[in-house]
């Protein structure tokens, strides 16, 4: 008998690579190109050391006031914590207690088997049918709770408001997470929905639209039962999550809408420039309603490609996994880096013809 017999044993999530070198064109985890507001860097030279004496705000009220005054509900219907990635994970534990599976997509983001299998519940993956859409047949059975993201991801694919209130209202014995990580950039939030349905859970992240990935911060939003749940859980976890820099930069964040707004619809119009681009040189994609694109090439394999990128210094995600082998993630960046993209690619393309 071994020590090791008693150990929760693990296969971790694998992120995207963060290369030491800062002389790349980095379009694989899908960071904002751009800076996070300038109220945020402002309230970085203001604070003072001093400050950090004392434990944060475990409550993190002030940012929490910030993000209901600007998505309206109530405070009481959020809870926040470090990046998305901590908020679903406190979801998981918290409301996925059940012999029924635990149901997700089959290509979908892939630290949610990573919980599953670290917190011990049972879970089965529904295939996207051909064009990566979600079947909304396969989430009427019986369940243990849904999770998925809208726009999904690594596709970028949207699904409908409408779809998956449909999903919801057929499953109100079972908790529903939507991962709006990537809903700026196109689609419709569902968070009007926590009104309606106690069991819908919003799950929303700074890391991308506000430009603040290092900072981590994510929020989610539901009825006052399911947070009050949520927060439960927390608390017998780890109180002091979000530090106080966070919660503070966090604000300033939140408060300047015009500059959200300005960031979102220029990461739209380098995706859109891009997707017309990428199909001249022979690429196929989904529709990406995110900031990131899901192609493949007609002749050159995605494996090949990923490889010749990043020999020159271009970082995109690839997965040599079932159904998205032949394909490539390329996170939006500034028009600039998109260019050096394409010249890139119509070259390397080029050679391969000869
Ligand atoms: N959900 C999805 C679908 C994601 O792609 C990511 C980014 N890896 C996250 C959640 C987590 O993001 P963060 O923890 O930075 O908020």
């Amino acid at each position: 008998m071994s020590w090791e017999n008693n150990v929760r044993k693990v296969e971790p999530y694998v992120a995207g690579e963060q290369p030491k070198n800062h002389d790349i064109i980095k379009l694989n985890t899908n960071e904002c190109p751009y800076q996070p507001a300038p109220g945020v860097a402002r309230k970085a030279r203001e604070m003072q050391c001093d400050d950090l004496r004392l434990y944060p705000d475990m409550n993190a009220e002030k940012l929490v006031n910030a993000l209901s005054d600007y998505y309206h509900v109530k405070p009481s219907q959020l809870f926040v914590g470090v990046g998305s990635d901590d908020v679903l994970a406190m979801a998981f534990m918290t409301f996925f207690n059940s012999d029924k599976p635990v149901l997700f997509p089959d290509i979908t983001y892939s630290f949610y088997d990573v919980w599953a299998e670290l917190y011990r519940i049972p879970y089965k993956r529904c295939p996207l049918n051909e064009d990566f859409r979600i079947r909304k047949e396969d989430y009427l059975s019986p369940n243990g709770g849904i999770i998925f993201p809208n726009p999904n991801a690594p596709t970028g694919v949207l699904e409908s408001a409408d779809m998956i209130e449909e999903i919801i209202k057929a499953n109100r014995d079972v908790v529903v997470i939507i991962d709006e990580a990537y809903i700026d950039f196109g689609g419709e939030s569902v968070m009007p929905l926590i009104e309606k349905y106690d069991n819908l859970l919003v799950v929303q992240t700074f890391s991308k639209s506000r430009a603040m990935a290092g900072m981590r911060i994510g929020f989610a939003a539901g009825s006052e039962k399911l947070i009050g749940y949520l927060k439960d859980a927390k608390f017998s976890f780890n109180s002091y999550t979000l530090n106080m820099p966070a919660i503070e930069m966090g604000v300033e964040a939140v408060k300047d809408d015009g500059y959200f707004k300005e960031i979102v619809n220029k990461i739209i119009k380098t995706r859109e420039k891009t997707k017309k681009e990428l199909k001249e040189l022979g690429f196929t994609f989904t529709d990406s309603k995110s900031n990131f694109l899901f192609a493949s090439h007609e002749s050159v394999p995605a494996s090949e490609l990923f490889q010749a990128l990043k020999d020159n210094g271009i970082y995109v995600r690839y997965w040599n996994k079932p159904r998205i082998n032949n394909r490539l993630r390329i996170t939006i960046g500034t028009d600039e880096q998109m260019e050096k993209l394409i010249l890139f690619l119509k070259e390397y393309l080029k050679k391969q013809e000869k």
